[in-house]
Parts: C-alpha cells; sequence; structure tokens
C-alpha cells in the first residue's frame, strides 16, 4: 500500500511541474509573442529588433570570420578586403549586410534565451551566415590589385556560387562613420562604389564573343565560315578602323579572326549579321534586361540601331560603341558559355546556422536560362581555349589546366585605356568544379595587366583539393 501512495505523490509531483512549467513558458511566449511579429521582412520594426538581438557573424565559405559583433560594434577582421561584397550596417545597409539583414537579425528563440531575454534583459542571439566567397581566391586578387583601380569577380558557373567579388579601390568599413565625409567627396576615385556590379565599362574585344555568336546562331546549318584578308585595317564609308598594331592578320576564318582577335574580320561580319541579330544575340545574353541577381548592380547597355553611322556600326561589332557591361555580366556570359550555354542565377549566400551550428536556411543553385544553344557554347569554349593556345591570351598558358578566354581593350578617351580578361578554367574536361571570371584592370593598357591579375586567380585554382 505504501508502495503504491509513494507512485501516486511522484507522479503528481511530476505532472504538477509539468504543468507549472507549461504555464510558465505560455505566458512568457505570449510576452515576447510581439517581438517574433517584428522579424518578418516587410515589418518596417525590423530596425527596432537591433534593440533586441545581437547581429549575427558573416563567414567565407571555410569559416574565416569576414564580421562580427564585439559589444554592440559591428568589427570587419579583413579591413577594406570585403568592403563592397559585404558592405556595412553602421550607416545605411550595403552588400551582404543588407541582403542578409532578415537573418542577421533573425532571433535565435529557444527557453533559455526567452528567460534570460525577459529577467537579465539580455538580447537575442541572431544568425550566422555562411558565403559562398572563398578568402583565398579575394587575398590573391587584392594583393594583384594593390594600386590598381578595377573590379574581378569569379563564379562557378556549374552553380553559380560567386568564389570572389573584389572592386578597387575600396574603405575599411570599420570606419564607415569617421570616414564618410572624406568618402563621399572622392568622386576621382569613387571608392564607395562596387565596380563588379556598378562599374559600367565598354567590353572592347570581350564583345566579339557576342558577335561571334550572333554569327553562329545565324549558323544553323554549320560550316558557314566568312574568310577575310586582313591588311591591318579597314575601310568604311565614313571611317578607317585598324587592327591593334596594325598587324596584318592575313586570310582569317572565324576561329582565327577570334584568337588573334582580328578588328578587319569582325567589322567585315556587319555585311553577314544586321544590327538586330547582333541586338538579339546581345539581349539574349542578358544586355539591356534585368540580371538575375540579388544584390544591387548596374545594367549593361547595348545600343545599335539601323539609324546609326557606319562608323558607330562598325566600332559596335568589335565592342567600341556606346556598348556598356559590368565585370558582373562579364562573368555571367563566360559562365553560361563554360556550362554549355546554361546561365545559373550567381549567388553569394551559401546558409545560415545558429550558434550550435544548426542550418536554419540553405541557399541552393538556381537555373536561370539558357543564354546560348549548346552547339554555340562548345563551338565558343574551342575558340576562347585557341585564345589562350596560340592566340592574345598566350602569356597564361598553363600544362596543368584547360584555359579559355577573351582579351579586352576598352577605350578610354582622357586616359591610358582599360585592359580586360575574361574566361573559365578546368582541371579537366566535364570538370564541374571550373571556374569563370571576369577582370578589368583601369587604365591597365593592352590587356597585360589583366592577365597578370587572372595568373594569380589561376594560382588559386591549381592547389585546389
Ligand atoms: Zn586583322
Amino acid at each position: 500500500m505504501d508502495k503504491k501512495k509513494k507512485f501516486i505523490y511522484i507522479i503528481s509531483t511530476i505532472y504538477i511541474s509539468l504543468f507549472t512549467i507549461l504555464v510558465f513558458y505560455m505566458v512568457y511566449f505570449t510576452a515576447v509573442k510581439q517581438k517574433q511579429i517584428s522579424v518578418h521582412p516587410q515589418n518596417t520594426r525590423l530596425n527596432n529588433l537591433e534593440q533586441e538581438v545581437i547581429r549575427g557573424d558573416i563567414y567565407d565559405t571555410n569559416m574565416k570570420v569576414l564580421a562580427t559583433t564585439v559589444n554592440d560594434t559591428r568589427k570587419y577582421p579583413k579591413g577594406s578586403l570585403y568592403a563592397h561584397v559585404i558592405g556595412y550596417s553602421q550607416r545605411g545597409k550595403t552588400g551582404v549586410e543588407a541582403l542578409a539583414n532578415t537573418e542577421l537579425l533573425y532571433p535565435d528563440y529557444n527557453i533559455p534565451s526567452l528567460f534570460r531575454n525577459a529577467f537579465l534583459n539580455e538580447k537575442f542571439q541572431g544568425r550566422d551566415v555562411v558565403l559562398t566567397l572563398d578568402d583565398r581566391y579575394q587575398s590573391a586578387i587584392a594583393k594583384a590589385m594593390k594600386g590598381k583601380k578595377g573590379g574581378v569577380i569569379v563564379i562557378e558557373p556549374a552553380t553559380g556560387k560567386i568564389r570572389a567579388m573584389y572592386g578597387s579601390p575600396g574603405f575599411d568599413p570599420n570606419n564607415i562613420n569617421q570616414d564618410w565625409e572624406t568618402l563621399t567627396k572622392d568622386t576621382k576615385n569613387s571608392p564607395l562604389v562596387n565596380r563588379v556590379t556598378h562599374g559600367l565599362y565598354p567590353p572592347g574585344s570581350t564583345f566579339k564573343i557576342i558577335t561571334a555568336l550572333a554569327y553562329m546562331t545565324q549558323d544553323k546549318a554549320g560550316g558557314m565560315d566568312l574568310t577575310y584578308d586582313c591588311q591591318g585595317k579597314i575601310t568604311g564609308a565614313d571611317y578607317t578602323i585598324q587592327c591593334y598594331n596594325k598587324t596584318a592578320h592575313g586570310v582569317v576564318g572565324l576561329k582565327e579572326a577570334f584568337y588573334k582577335s582580328c578588328n578587319a574580320y569582325f567589322i567585315k561580319l556587319s555585311e553577314k549579321i544586321s544590327s538586330k541579330d547582333l541586338r538579339n544575340a546581345a539581349e539574349q545574353a542578358g544586355f539591356n534586361d534585368t540580371l538575375p541577381f540579388d544584390m544591387s548592380y548596374a545594367k549593361s547597355k547595348f545600343q545599335l540601331t539601323e539609324a546609326d553611322s557606319n562608323f558607330e556600326r562598325a566600332a559596335t561589332y568589335i565592342g567600341q560603341g556606346k556598348t556598356l557591361v559590368s565585370p558582373l555580366h562579364m562573368a555571367m556570359i563566360i559562365s553560361a558559355i563554360a556550362n554549355d550555354g546554361v546561365m545559373m542565377k550567381p549567388y553569394v549566400l551559401d546558409y545560415s546556422m545558429n550558434k550550435k551550428g544548426y542550418v536554419k536556411v540553405k541557399y541552393l543553385p538556381q537555373y536561370q536560362k539558357a543564354a546560348m544553344s549548346e552547339v554555340s557554347a562548345k563551338r565558343l569554349q574551342d575558340m576562347m581555349i585557341d585564345v589562350v593556345q596560340q592566340g592574345t591570351g598566350a602569356k597564361i598558358k598553363n600544362k596543368s589546366l584547360i584555359i579559355g578566354g577573351k582579351t579586352g581593350t576598352a577605350q578610354n578617351e582622357t586616359d591610358k585605356d582599360h585592359s580586360w580578361f575574361a574566361g573559365f578554367a578546368k582541371q579537366k574536361e566535364d570538370d564541374k568544379n571550373q571556374i569563370a571570371f571576369a577582370v578589368i584592370v583601369e587604365n591597365g593598357g593592352k590587356g597585360a595587366e589583366a592577365l597578370a591579375v587572372t595568373q594569380k586567380i589561376l594560382d588559386v585554382y591549381k592547389n585546389m583539393e
């Protein structure tokens, strides 16, 4: 009998305890519910949440700390290295700080944190965010770009993961408040502008990719190949345009003209491709359109109508017209080529997690569109490989990598020309881990400086895995 009483006593105690906890929890939960509602992204009270939540940390793909919060102060341990892509949160929000704001301020609710918030007035902990960026690329690029202006981006074509995004000059986000006046007044260098996403440059000869594409698109039966005897220049009704260094390239077809970057040949193609067809190819690749990208960026422009002068038209076929492109968009086009025509949406947020390491939101690769046919993409891959094997990009040729690309010189009327290189690299055929990149060095002259920066990207890539 005693045993039975004891049993009932224990059971009752357990029940009463559980009931007490439950009541406590429910009362408490109701009290903080208001705070929870304000987490909704559309809620303008999100900023008030900063009073309640410690902003989460930001990491690169190898868990290197890129942003953290110490005693309510936002710290960026890498200084200016990630200035544009991570942005800042102390003076409005830009970059990842803006993009991932909801996650970074998403309170980690659990019973202990609810109680600590209620009785000790402690803040909740926000979620950490892990990026697709890889510090090995970012650091190598920054070193190569030291003292130079321009933009560099590395993307994984198969997924759209952005591995590096670096604009120069930058700024130190740790001192954004103190430096604000100076930074905004510096219109000569515009350090606050992310040149990768907002720098619009003439594409120069990198645009021959689009002209070649327009030609291939027309060539449905295949085998069409204009040949032309280049004498180092080409003359139209109101212009004479030269090949680089007035070099006479001799008899060239599409393949040779591409790796030698023969201006005369690509202008000659304007007899085969109408302005409208060129425009269609450009727009299919994303010109004059919004890009599938979640951060802010400037739209690339292609302008050419039948009303334009012959000179304007000729210049446009070799990327020297009114066409403007951002390094971001250029890298997306190259990615699509390397990925057999399929353009993936570029992205920088990989996943968010709480302090215990539990993944909360995982961001997945997203198919965007076919930017060109598979046949054209594969033909362009081969043509770009020739550029590095025996053409204008031969300086970065490497025995252990398959590298393709296109050099470009964007004419700059007021100063030295800008130097472009846009391409891809893979360890072997059908390499799912291949990379694509776009590099522009302002006033970098004829290609050489962009190739030097590209070499640093390739050195990192070569030593991976
Ligand atoms: Zn030529």
